[in-house]
């Protein structure tokens, strides 16, 4: 008998201490995580981005409705970044900046992305300069309605200059412009995933189609877990995150889920005015670099810290294999 309740005792005793571990684990927890936790969404290279067959203008119709509506339903004021190139067709110019003054009509603002979306370390400055006059011209007279709005530019493929006098020189060429530069905090490669979509759709391969979306999403709230642990290392706490995507299938098919996984992590989705608000957006981003990183790793190179960025996910083989074989 004594034996038994001594087992009991011990028993109980670990419980207590579990419950009491699990307590201070979540006031920790409750601490570090913001309530609620705020997002603004960016979505890249309108009017659409189209992959394999079909016309243009059908698919970026289908795609834009499903997009915007999706927006609309989780009540997500987002920021779409425009190449004025792609409107550039005699054929259907103007249904083309109707596809535009849709997003306008729905509440988001536009941005400009450059007129053709050209790689800043190929270009000189003088060039990219042009680029960025050219890029917003039918743009602004869409958001006319809309002013006074604050302008937001981001460099294709967020190269933001290879050297620093290139860096420099766009910076106060955008800053004088009255432009901000718009960082990005989670990226989920999806221009990868959805060429691999786009090809097992067309290919009439649903099963591996749906595998593609599964890992899309999988990936997504990974580079998103990534960015929620790692802005504490830089900042003390976690940040207002900015999502950068694309306008494409896979987003026009899986935003809707996209959306509401980020809602069960807590997310609430805001402006990127708001966002940009947080003075964590005012850190200077002084890191010069080939490559399009985001602004987390920017940040933390340009205060100079160590911080472990080997965690941040890279798409699965599979799907890169698929997009290497287009
Ligand atoms: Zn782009």
């Amino acid at each position: 008998m004594r034996t038994n309740f001594a087992n009991i005792r011990g028993m109980l005793k670990r419980l207590a201490l579990s419950v009491l571990a699990l307590l201070v684990f979540q006031i920790v927890l409750c601490a570090q995580t913001p309530n609620p936790r705020t997002m603004a969404v960016t979505i890249d290279d309108l009017p659409y981005v189209k992959i394999g067959e079909g016309v243009y203008l059908t698919r970026a119709r289908t795609a834009t409705s499903k997009i915007l509506s999706t927006l609309k339903k989780y009540q997500v004021p987002a920021v779409g970044f425009v190449n004025e190139a792609k409107l550039e067709n005699p054929d259907d110019r103007d249904a083309r900046i109707a596809l535009l003054r849709q997003w306008v009509s729905s509440g988001m603002v536009l941005g400009n992305h450059t007129y053709s979306h050209p790689d800043f370390n190929r270009l000189t400055i003088e060039e990219f300069q042009e680029e960025v006059a050219k890029g917003d011209v039918v743009t602004r007279q869409l958001m006319r309605s809309r002013q006074p709005y604050q302008l937001y530019f981001r460099h294709p493929q967020t190269h933001t200059g290879d050297t620093r006098e290139k860096k420099e020189a766009i910076d106060r060429y955008l800053a004088t412009r009255g432009y901000k530069i718009t960082p990005h905090t989670i990226e989920n490669s999806d221009f990868i995933f959805n060429v691999a979509y786009v090809l097992a759709m067309q290919n009439g391969d649903k099963e591996l189609a749906s595998r593609v979306r599964a890992e899309y999403l999988d990936f997504t709230i990974a580079a998103t877990e990534f960015a929620e642990k790692i802005s504490p290392q830089i900042f003390g706490r976690e940040i207002p995150q900015t999502l950068l995507i694309h306008s494409n299938d896979i987003t026009a098919d899986c935003l809707d889920q996209l959306l509401r996984r980020f809602s069960a992590r807590g997310y609430k989705f805001v402006t990127l005015d708001a966002v940009m608000a947080d003075p964590a957006y005012e850190t200077k981003d002084t890191f010069v670099t080939k490559f399009g990183p985001t602004w987390l790793f920017r940040w933390a190179k340009s205060k100079g810290m160590d911080v472990d960025f080997s965690g941040d996910p890279d798409p699965p083989k599979w799907v890169m294999d698929l997009y290497n074989k287009r």
